[in-house]
């Protein structure tokens, strides 16, 4: 779909530094290995904004901490304790949805053969990367609808339970109620559910923020929402990486790591080469595809897409076809 995956964007402090908020620009930085004198005078680079990445996340947890100490202690594990952490995925467990939005910007209505993901199988995957990553900041739980999986109260149970998983968002359209087990399930959690509105007739997204209301479930109700035009799969005059918002939306997709779930299913769809990364790797092979992602060096897929950024027209939120 074409809504932003987060609240703010890494275009929006791409060139911003950290430490002394220079204005400076990076984007000769070839991958996260290139971290010398990129910036200005503070080191400000790639791993530094990374870090800056978690630390949104991490912000979202730990309210009444204060965002030094936060910092500090993000930069105290990646810095000196060596850990690799990463900011932010979201995960496929589903491809089906009831919608039929007209500018899905995860292309689902594109797809043959939309599907359930068997859930051992979401959670090998999930198990295979975290034990070649020391931190996951914010897990997306991802769609489709996912409230349509029949088996989704195993997969919460499974990651809500994952230390390393420090923050969960579970996206809804808002058009499903699940049952009561569920809502039990989710509530007094990390999980917190995100609730799109796309101010669709006969739409009983009340009635399900009620029950969440009942159950104690912590939501988040995404109202006038604006998305882009994400544009047709042709080729672009240029790669869109580094204005697109969406870059910080990196995907898990079928047991691959893209730097979005539109390049996922571009892939999957035979659009473009498959440049994901498998959580299969060996792990230092893993964390050194994962730098590279970060910096845009596994980015076929914005050739062919205008994604979020200055080319793409404002469009209304989850027009139907
Ligand atoms: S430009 Fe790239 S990162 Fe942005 S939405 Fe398109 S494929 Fe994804």
């Amino acid at each position: 779909m074409a809504f932003r995956c987060c609240y703010a964007s890494m275009g929006q402090h791409k060139n911003v530094c950290i430490l002394c908020n220079f204005i400076a620009e990076y984007s000769h930085i070839e991958s996260l290995d290139d971290t010398v004198g990129a910036l200005c005078f503070c080191g400000g680079n790639m791993k530094v904004l990374i870090r800056k990445e978690c630390l949104h996340y991490w912000q979202k947890e730990n309210k009444k901490i204060s965002n030094f100490q936060l910092y500090f202690q993000i930069w105290f594990r990646q810095v000196l304790l060596k850990k690799f952490e990463i900011p932010y995925l979201e995960m496929f467990i589903t491809t089906k949805c009831n919608l039929h939005c007209k500018h899905c910007s995860n292309l689902i209505p594109t797809l043959n053969n939309r599907q359930n993901y068997e859930i051992s199988t979401l959670i090998e995957w999930l198990d295979e990367l975290l034990s070649k990553i020391d931190c996951l900041y914010r897990l997306k739980i991802h769609g489709g609808e996912v409230f349509l999986h029949p088996r989704l109260a195993e997969f919460v149970a499974y990651v809500k339970n994952q230390p390393k998983i420090k923050s969960i968002r579970l996206t809804t359209n808002g058009t499903i109620t699940p049952a009561d087990n569920m809502l039990q399930l989710i509530a007094r959690s990390k999980i917190v559910v995100q609730i799109s509105d796309y101010r669709l007739p006969n739409i009983t997204t009340q009635q399900l923020i009620d029950k969440f209301k009942k159950f104690g479930v912590r939501y988040i109700y995404l109202k006038d929402q604006t998305w882009k035009d994400f544009g047709g799969i042709t080729l672009r005059d240029g790669n869109r990486f580094d204005d697109c918002n969406m870059k910080r939306c990196s995907s898990f997709y079928e047991s691959k790591i893209y730097v979005c779930s539109r390049a996922a299913m571009m892939t999957k769809s035979g659009y473009i080469p498959d440049d994901g990364i498998s959580v299969y790797l060996p792990k230092k092979q893993l964390r050194q595809q994962l730098k590279k992602m970060y910096g845009g060096k596994l980015s076929i897929a914005c050739n062919y897409c205008d994604g979020d950024t200055k080319y793409a027209k404002d469009i209304s939120a989850g027009e139907q076809e």
